[in-house]
């Protein structure tokens, strides 16, 4: 309270107000200026008008929630999944579809500008889904308990309560199917819940991952203990009621931490790895290695990244922040050299097998930190003319982009999940020498606040 009283906000806490919204953010939040103070909004759109209370206030913003909109935006739809107000999976279902993806080309318009100072590139409208539901081909729930009996869902918003769910819409059907039916075999082997507070209990998510053109499924059980009670009978009945799966794997994380996955992975039956392809590209998948989880739009975003490589076959890539392979792969038939780095091992390997099982033989993968890998590369003499970097959502790191400038590759291509690091890299990339030319969204992840788009970077008087 005593804060408070130096704050100069034109509104108090839990007032009433009437507002106007001029904007909406990517995670769905509508914003009203009050005497040029922003107020955010969870749920209300742009031009919308209605009532508000306000929430929480912070020195230069604060929050509110909505009581009632008495004009309604021609972009507000209702959201299908009856879990979307609690759960904290998707951030747009209330946006019509066409407003999503002006949402996302806007906010990345709106970081190159103010957070890379780029105001001459040209942003392209985001390329979206014809059907943008049942995509992901990966889900993994937390399991807990209720009333003594297992439960595995989503978190609900802002906590680590887990929802009950029997649905997840924008889950394929093979994902959610396959979930459901681990949880239910789980829990008539009364395999106990991992409990997050006490550390204690065993079974801690259930992970599934889809191959969308093989029909394969990987079902992963992660356990607090190496010790899985009823292993072989669980197997058994996966195997019965999973008409897909290929592989069901055991992974061991016994630290306290929210990070999902262990160390350990163990085989409990069939193989390491389930297939999937992009395009004409065929991948091995294994539990631990990152692969897109829309894999209708990864081709999408692939063949961006290759129409903005501009290749004409006499030329070396990178392909930095490899994961698989799969963006190296995709180019390796159009260059003369690729060569991938990645920092996880176990996906190098299924690089390195995913380059054999397509009859690539120009692509050479590494495993370590790109902003390692690459600079011994560079004083071994590769030096890229193009050069691919698809990092997490930290974005590159400030070796990697110093190694850039002094290599000077003739193209670079960005393909970035967050438009705020995206901005802060360009603005380097651009003071070393380079000029964006042309940044393209792509909904990776329809229904949600996500956003990821593909940035060519050409080095200037070439
Ligand atoms: N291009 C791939 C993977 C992109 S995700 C695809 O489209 O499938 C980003 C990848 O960067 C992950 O596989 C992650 O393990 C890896 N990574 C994270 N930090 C890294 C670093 N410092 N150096 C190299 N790879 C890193």
């Amino acid at each position: 309270m005593i804060g408070l009283a130096k704050v100069q906000a034109p509104v108090q806490l839990n007032e009433k107000i009437e507002v106007v919204f001029d904007d909406v953010t990517h995670e769905g939040q509508g914003v009203a200026k009050v005497d040029s103070y922003p107020l955010f909004v969870p749920g209300a759109l742009q031009g919308e008008k209605g009532m508000i209370q306000v929430t929480k206030i912070n020195k230069s913003y604060g929050f509110g929630k909505i009581l009632d909109i008495y004009e309604e935006s021609p972009e507000r739809m209702n959201p299908p999944c009856p879990l979307y107000h609690e759960c904290g999976g998707c951030q747009l279902q209330h946006v019509s579809y066409e407003g999503q993806l002006k949402i996302k080309e806007k906010h990345v318009q709106d970081c190159l500008v103010r957070i890379g100072k780029i105001t001459d590139a040209k942003v392209l409208p985001a390329l979206g889904m014809e059907t943008p539901w049942r995509y992901r081909n990966k889900a993994q729930v937390p399991v807990g308990q209720r009333n003594g009996k297992l439960i595995a869902g989503f978190y609900k918003k802002r906590s680590h309560e887990i929802m009950e769910m029997d649905a997840c819409i924008i889950q394929q059907k093979q994902t959610d199917e396959t979930i459901q039916a681990v949880k239910d075999i789980c829990a008539r082997y009364r395999i106990r819940p991992y409990d997050e507070k006490q550390h204690k209990g065993i079974l801690r998510h259930i992970m599934v991952r889809y191959g969308r053109t093989s029909g394969e499924i990987m079902v992963v059980l992660i356990t607090r203990t190496k010790d899985l009670p009823h292993k072989k009978k669980i197997v058994q009945e996966i195997k019965a009621r999973v008409p897909g799966v290929r592989s069901i794997i055991q992974n061991v994380n016994s630290k306290r931490t929210n990070v999902i996955l262990g160390e350990e992975t163990i085989v409990l039956w069939g193989r390491d790895v389930i297939y999937d392809s992009i395009g004409d590209v065929q991948f091995a998948i294994s539990a631990k290695s990152f692969y897109q989880v829309n894999p209708e739009q990864t081709k999408v975003l692939y063949d961006k990244a290759l129409e903005y490589a501009e290749l004409k076959g006499d030329e070396t890539v990178i392909d930095a922040y490899c994961g698989i392979g799969t963006i190296s792969l995709f180019l390796a038939k159009k260059a003369k050299k690729v060569y991938g780095v990645e920092i996880v091992p176990e996906a190098i390997e299924d690089a390195k097998k995913n380059a054999e099982l397509n009859g690539i033989t120009n692509a050479e993968f590494a495993a370590g930190k790109a902003e390692e890998v690459i600079p011994e590369w560079y004083q071994r003499g590769v030096k890229a003319d193009v050069l691919v970097v698809d990092p997490p959502r930290k974005g590159c790191d400030p070796a990697l982009l110093e190694t850039i400038l002094q290599m000077k590759p003739k193209k670079v291509v960005y393909v970035s999940c967050n438009p705020a690091t995206l901005a802060r890299d360009l603005r380097i990339l651009e003071d070393g020498g380079y000029k964006t030319t042309k940044v393209q969204p792509v909904d990776m992840f329809p229904q949600t606040g996500h956003v990821e788009a593909v940035a060519q970077i050409v080095l200037r008087g070439n």
